[in-house]
């Protein structure tokens, strides 16, 4: 009996893996047409020996520098570490508080935690779910040392009334810029606004590495001197430790291939709106589905394009029947996260965070998508909900 039913579970998991028609993410046919830029890239890093921080590293730091339009960029080894290193050079540390979002990947309050400081957590707009910035008094206490809005799927929180905030109170603010590398807010691009930004090119981000790396841009030079210490265990010159760090260093094939796709970004980010646009069009009016918003201030450059719909799990099963691949960006908002059920938050506190994310559906989206990919997304979800719409 049970082997029975393994043979059938086993044949269902083959089948679903050949039908895959619109996989939800896909590398390959990205880095495909670069591959032989990529090999000369990295044969170059190997002949020079230099693995770890040196030039290549220094190389990437100022492209990505000049292309968010900031005075210093400092490569680092992930995005949490970003997030990180720029929470301790603001001085953040045990007893603090740093407010923030709990509709964010799990990274962003985990870097508050590693400070040794609290994280305590303001709700979301109900149209942009980013950072709702008349929130922001009810959870400032004389502890508050640091502010963090997330510019969530590619779109950026609207920094104006943040940044004032944080200036009127002497708070930094820190942008969490990992899902939205080359985002605009009023016409300039993220990374720009906060005291320190934060990006994350983990392989699926908009810009991503052939492995862990991130990056913290600022135009603060006191800042951007102490992460450079930071990150290089607090050394100032070699073997001389001024501070205590950490070994936070980008790695050189990664800063020699981020080089690369940083030059098809923009490009990149073009297909992902122009997609986002055919989604829009076919979705919009559809009964029981929300797509997202382009809010007046933004260019979105959706690294994730999350529609809302009441009966998700039933949508997910009929588009995967069809062969389309989707993902849910994030099940359960940080403050519910059972890691953090010593803070003492409850169901209930965040009615925006809580509510879209028992909604958020994310839908296949990368440059690469075809037109005609587009279009059977789009017709799946129409199959989707009028089939799962039970009156
Ligand atoms: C990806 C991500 C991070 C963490 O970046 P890593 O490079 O994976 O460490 C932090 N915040 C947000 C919003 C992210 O999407």
């Amino acid at each position: 009996m049970v082997r029975r039913r393994r043979i059938i579970l086993l044949r269902r998991l083959l089948s679903f893996k050949m039908q895959i028609k619109v996989p939800f993410l896909d590398l390959w046919s990205q880095h495909l047409p670069l591959m032989s830029e990529f090999n000369q890239a990295i044969q170059e890093v190997i002949e020079s020996s230099a693995f770890a921080g040196g030039r290549f590293v220094t190389a990437f730091e100022q492209d990505f520098a000049a292309y968010c339009n900031t005075a210093y960029g400092i490569g680092v080894g992930s995005g949490t570490e970003a997030l990180w290193l720029s929470l301790l050079a603001s001085g953040v540390g045990p007893g603090d508080e740093v407010i923030t979002v709990p509709s964010t990947f799990m990274a962003t309050a985990e870097a508050i935690t590693y400070c040794g400081a609290r994280p305590v957590f303001v709700d979301v707009d109900e149209r942009t779910y980013t950072m709702d910035p008349n929130a922001l008094k009810d959870a400032l206490t004389s502890r508050t040392k640091a502010i963090i809005p997330v510019h969530l799927f590619g779109q950026a929180a609207d920094m104006d009334p943040i940044l004032e905030f944080g200036r009127n109170h002497g708070i930094p603010v820190i942008e969490d810029a990992c899902q939205a590398h080359g985002a605009t807010y009023k016409g300039k691009r993220v990374g720009t606004f906060g005291d320190t930004a934060c990006f994350s090119f983990y392989p699926g981000k908009n810009l991503g590495a052939f492995g862990e790396a991130g990056a913290i841009m600022t135009n603060n030079p006191e800042l951007n001197e102490k992460i450079c210490v930071l990150r290089d265990h607090g050394q100032e010159r070699k073997y001389f430790h001024s501070v205590v760090g950490w070994n936070c260093r980008m790695d050189g094939i990664q800063a020699a291939v981020l080089r690369i796709k940083l030059r098809h970004l923009e490009a990149a980010n073009q297909r992902r709106r122009s997609h986002a646009a055919a989604y829009d069009a076919g979705l919009r009016e559809l009964e029981g589905v929300i797509t997202p918003m382009e809010a007046s201030y933004a260019r979105h450059v959706y690294h994730i394009y999350a529609i809302r719909v009441s009966n998700r799990d039933e949508i997910i099963k009929c588009l995967a029947d069809q062969g389309i691949s989707t993902g849910i960006h994030y099940p359960v908002p940080v403050h519910l996260q059972e890691a953090y059920r010593s803070l003492g938050y409850k169901r209930g506190q965040f009615p925006v965070a809580e509510h879209s994310a028992t909604e958020f559906l994310s839908l296949p989206m990368y440059p690469e998508l075809t037109r005609s990919q587009v279009e059977q997304v789009i017709e799946g979800v129409k199959e989707a909900v009028a089939g799962g719409v039970q009156v």
